[in-house]
């Protein structure tokens, strides 16, 4: 979990760093590159939309919609309708931050419901809307007091100091926490560029109005975005969703990259089918969970991969068959040992101290077994898929000996 999280914080991390590097040179871009400079964030952003859009990331398609008609109008690439005008600047921007940010939230915390669908419709509706509310309320008829947006919230030394009235600032600090930690427990995708987005949005302001670094800083912010949704794509095609184990894709890869020495596992769970029978197919993907989670700390370096169903894989470079016996007996030993717990549907929210404490009616403790055939290219086997037929075949035997046990 902390090494999704790092790597996830990374990506932020370099990019932004190359962009607060670089922004000395963008403020005297030649005259030409100008043009270039102001409207680099709309292909970008264009760019994202349609990839959000393809891979079903529709709470983030929402957002960067959003993204784009407050870019916008702040870059003046869209002029506010004239009943609104004259419009308080400073203060417009102060509010369409705040408004952001509650959006973000907003989107952070609810479910993937689609766009063409009747919600999906009215949400864009809404974000279309959501312009006319600090249009409205920075425009000098407002009739609503806006006096709260200066109050002084911290000790008189700091307030001075920051570029911005306390309350977008703390609002600001306080959203950026409840995003970090919540990367901190899933690192997903729409987390990673909404955290991404409102860094790129803080620093934004920091620098406003210096338009060219607004604009430079929002451009790297999508960069970033782009990044983690090519990330994502390459996680989905390479890893397994259930187990998180790399998929079939990679051991392939794998393969291709052995050495002169290596040993291949194969796994396969015993009387599976029976388990999914009599618990239901949603305590049979526990249970692959849990399997899988041993297979991938079998030790000796073996790389795990689900292989398909109910088989796994587990693929030692520089190991010899009699090298990796040994971890494998004592996986087997392991998961046969370790009885599982099956949480039924009524289960408590919070997992009981004590396995003991759980009520008998949501308790049931399964017995799982493993059957494991492994062959090195030491023997008959010269090619990876060869050795890893033979596997399959001693897997065979193991099974037909009476299962829970491993052949070789
Ligand atoms: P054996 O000991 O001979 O391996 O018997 P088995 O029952 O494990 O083998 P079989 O190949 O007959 O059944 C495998 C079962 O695994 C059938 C399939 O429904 C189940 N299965 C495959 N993938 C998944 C999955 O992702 N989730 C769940 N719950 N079940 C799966
Ligand atoms: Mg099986
Ligand atoms: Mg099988």
């Amino acid at each position: 979990m902390i090494k999704a999280f790092l790597s996830t914080l990374l990506i932020p991390l370099g990019i932004f760093s190359i962009a607060l590097f670089l922004l000395p040179w963008i403020d005297e871009v030649p005259d030409g590159l100008e043009v270039v400079r102001h409207y680099a964030p709309y292909p970008v952003l264009i760019f994202t939309l349609l990839l959000s859009l393809s891979f079903n990331q529709t709470r983030l398609f929402f957002v960067l919609y959003l993204t784009a008609i407050f870019l916008a109008l702040i870059l003046g690439d869209v002029k506010p309708p004239v009943f609104f005008t004259p419009i308080d600047e400073f203060k417009f921007i102060q509010l369409v931050f705040l408004l952001y940010l509650i959006a973000v939230v907003f989107f952070l915390f609810i479910k993937e419901r689609g766009i063409f669908t009747v919600r999906g419709i009215i949400r864009l509706l809404l974000c279309s809307g959501l312009p006319l509310i600090p249009l409205y309320l920075a425009g000098e008829q407002t009739l609503l007091n806006l006096d709260w947006l200066s109050f002084i919230i911290f000790p008189q030394e700091i307030s001075q100091k920051l570029p911005f009235p306390d309350i977008t600032v703390a609002f600001y600090l306080f959203i950026m926490s409840i995003l970090i930690v919540l990367l901190f427990y899933r690192p997903g995708v729409v987390e990673s560029s909404f955290f991404s987005l409102l860094t790129g949005a803080g620093l934004a302001l920091y620098f406003f109005p210096a338009m060219a670094r607004v604009e430079f800083i929002f451009t790297s912010a999508l960069l970033v975005v782009l990044v983690f949704i090519l990330r994502n794509s390459f996680i989905l095609a390479y890893h397994d969703e259930l187990t998180g184990l790399a998929g079939r894709r990679s051991l392939r890869e794998f393969m291709n990259k052995l050495g002169s020495l290596y040993s291949i596992a194969m796994l396969d769970i015993d009387l599976f089918k029976k388990i999914n029978d009599r618990y239901g197919h949603d305590v049979g993907d526990q249970v692959l969970k849990m399997v899988a989670g041993h297979i991938a700390n079998a030790g000796k370096g073996g790389k795990a991969y689900r292989y398909g169903g109910e088989e796994f894989a587990l693929v030692f470079a520089g190991k010899n068959r009699d090298d990796v016996k040994p971890c494998l007996e004592t996986l087997r030993q392991t998961i046969a040992e370790a009885s599982f717990t099956v949480r039924g549907k009524n289960r408590p929210r919070n997992k009981p101290k004590a396995v003991n404490k759980i009520p008998a009616s949501v308790r049931r403790s399964v017995r799982i077994t493993i059957s494991i055939g492994v062959a090195d290219n030491q023997g008959a086997g010269n090619t990876p898929e060869e050795v890893l037929k033979i596997a399959d075949k001693a897997l065979y035997r193991a099974k037909k000996k009476g299962r829970n046990r491993l052949s070789t």
